[in-house]
C-alpha cells in the first residue's frame, strides 16, 4: 500500500482542539510501568503538535478492564509523559472518560498544552465500536489523529467510530513509520526479498504464510511452528509442538511455494530437549531422527547456518516470530543466530510481532535493525494483507 493518508504534516492545529489516539498499552506491576517503549514511541508526533501550538488531547486504552478498574488507570502515563515531555500532562481523572472533569479539563485548556484521558476501555461501548461514544470522544476535539499502530487493527470508539464525527483527521508520524515500512516491504519489496516465520503456531499464523508465499523469494520457517511442517514431510516429532489438524493446510502450503517458485527452508536439524524447561536435558538431531520421547525447542547449528546464508543476501527482511524458546537461554542459539544474520544485511530488515520484537531487545539487536514494529497484532494483520481499519478511517491526502 502506497501511504497516502493524511499526516500531521498537513494539518493546521494552532489554537484547535486535537484529539490524539496513542498506544499507552504498557505493561505494569504493582501500579508502576514496567516498560515505557510505547510511551516513548508517541513523543515525536505529541512534540510537533505541542510545538504547533494544538490544544492537545490525549487518549489511550490499556489493558483489557472490565469497565472502571483502578489498576488500568491511566494516571501513571500521564506521570512518565510528563517526565518525558519536561511540562505537566493534566491527568483528567474521570470514570466516565469524556465525563464531567475530563470536559472542564480541556475547556481551560490552552495552546501548546496537554490532558490526558482516562483508558478507554472503562467505557463497555468503547470496543464496540458504538457510536454514541465515539461522538462523545469527538466533540471534546476540532481534529482527530490517530499514532496507536498496534490498536489499529481493531474498529473500536477511539480508534475508528470518531473518525466519523470530526471534520479533519491525520496520522500521526509512528503510523506514518509503520505504513511505511510494512507497506512497502510487503507490496514493493527491493528483492530478494525473505521473510522468517517463526514463534509458537501454525495456527496464528495461517494467513500470513499463504499471503507471504505471493510475495516473497525465500520463505524460512523455524520455531515451534516447524515441527508441523516437519510431520507434514512425514518426519516424527517426538514431543515437540504440532498441531495435528494443520498438515494439510501445511502440506498445501508446501506445494504453493513450489507452485510459485519461492525457495521454502525448513529447519534440517533441531535442539532437543527432555522436557519444556529452563534446565532440560538437551542434544541436537537431525530433523528426520527427533526421538519419540524428547521435543524440539530450537532449530539445530546446520539450519542457523542454512538460514543465515539464505537470509544475508536479502535486500528486503521480514522476521515474525521467534526460532525457538529463547526465554530459555539453552533454547536462544537459534534466535540468537538469527538476528545475527539480519545484522549483516544490506537492505530493510523490518521486525513485527510481540514476542520477535522483545527477543530483539532482550537479545541486544534492536539498534540495529532498520525497524521494529510497535503493534504485534497489528504488524501480523498487515502481513496477512489485510487492511487496518484506524489507517482505512483515516482521510486520504
Ligand atoms: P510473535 O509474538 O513474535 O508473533 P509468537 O507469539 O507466535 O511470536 O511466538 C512466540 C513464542 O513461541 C515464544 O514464547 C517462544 O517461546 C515460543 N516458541 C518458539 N519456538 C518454540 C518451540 N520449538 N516450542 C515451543 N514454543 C516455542
Ligand atoms: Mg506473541
Amino acid at each position: 500500500m502506497v501511504n497516502n493518508k493524511r499526516s500531521i504534516d498537513d494539518l493546521n492545529v494552532a489554537g484547535k482542539r486535537v484529539l490524539l489516539r496513542c498506544d499507552f498499552n504498557v505493561p505494569m506491576e504493582d501500579g508502576k510501568i514496567t516498560d515505557d517503549v510505547r510511551i516513548t514511541a508517541a513523543l515525536p508526533t505529541i512534540k510537533k503538535l505541542i510545538a504547533d501550538g494544538a490544544k492537545l488531547i490525549l487518549c489511550s486504552h490499556m489493558g483489557k478492564p472490565k469497565g472502571v478498574d483502578e489498576t488500568k488507570s491511566l494516571a501513571p502515563v500521564a506521570i512518565r509523559l510528563s517526565e518525558h515531555l519536561g511540562k505537566k500532562v493534566i491527568f483528567a481523572a474521570d470514570n466516565e472518560v469524556v465525563g464531567a472533569n475530563a470536559r472542564s479539563a480541556i475547556e481551560t485548556l490552552t495552546d501548546g498544552n496537554v490532558v490526558l484521558l482516562e483508558n478507554t476501555r472503562f467505557r463497555a461501548e468503547e470496543t464496540k465500536n458504538d457510536p454514541a461514544f465515539s461522538k462523545e470522544l469527538a466533540e471534546l476535539a476540532d481534529i482527530f489523529v490517530i499514532d496507536a499502530f498496534g490498536t489499529s487493527h481493531r474498529a473500536h470508539c477511539s480508534t475508528v467510530g470518531v473518525t466519523k464525527f470530526v471534520s479533519e483527521t491525520a496520522v500521526g508520524y509512528l503510523m506514518q513509520k509503520e505504513i511505511q515500512f510494512l507497506g512497502n516491504a510487503v507490496n514493493n519489496p527491493v528483492r530478494p526479498f525473505v521473510a522468517i516465520l517463526g514463534g509458537a503456531k501454525v495456527s496464528d499464523k495461517i494467513a500470513v504464510i499463504n499471503n507471504l508465499l505471493e510475495k516473497v523469494d525465500t520463505l524460512i520457517i523455524g520455531g515451534g511452528m516447524a515441527y508441523t511442517f516437519l510431520a507434514a514431510k512425514g518426519y516424527e516429532v517426538g514431543q515437540s509442538l504440532l498441531e495435528a489438524d494443520k498438515i494439510g493446510y501445511a502440506k498445501e502450503m508446501m506445494q504453493k511455494a513450489v507452485d510459485k517458485g519461492v525457495n521454502l527452508l525448513l529447519p534440517i536439524d533441531t535442539v532437543v530437549a527432555t522436557h519444556f524447561g529452563r534446565d532440560a536435558e538437551f542434544k541436537t538431531v537431525d530433523s528426520d531422527a527427533i526421538p519419540s520421547d524428547w521435543q524440539g525447542l530450537d532449530i539445530g547449528e546446520k539450519t542457523r547456518e542454512l538460514f543465515a546464508n539464505a537470509i544475508k543476501s536479502a535486500k528486503t527482511v521480514i522476521w515474525n516470530g521467534p526460532m525457538g524458546v529463547f526465554e530459555f537461554e539453552n533454547f536462544a542459539g537459534g534466535t540468537i543466530a538469527v538476528a545475527q544474520a539480519l545484522t549483516s544485511v544490506d537492505g530493510t530488515t523490518i521486525i513485527g510481532g510481540g514476542d520477535s520484537a522483545a527477543a530483539v531487545n532482550i537479545l541486544g539487536f534492536a539498534d540495529k535493525m532498520t525497524h521494529i514494529s510497535t503493534g504485534g497484532g497489528a504488524s501480523l494483520e498487515y502481513l496477512e494483507g489485510k487492511i487496518l481499519p484506524g489507517v482505512e478511517a483515516i482521510a486520504n491526502k
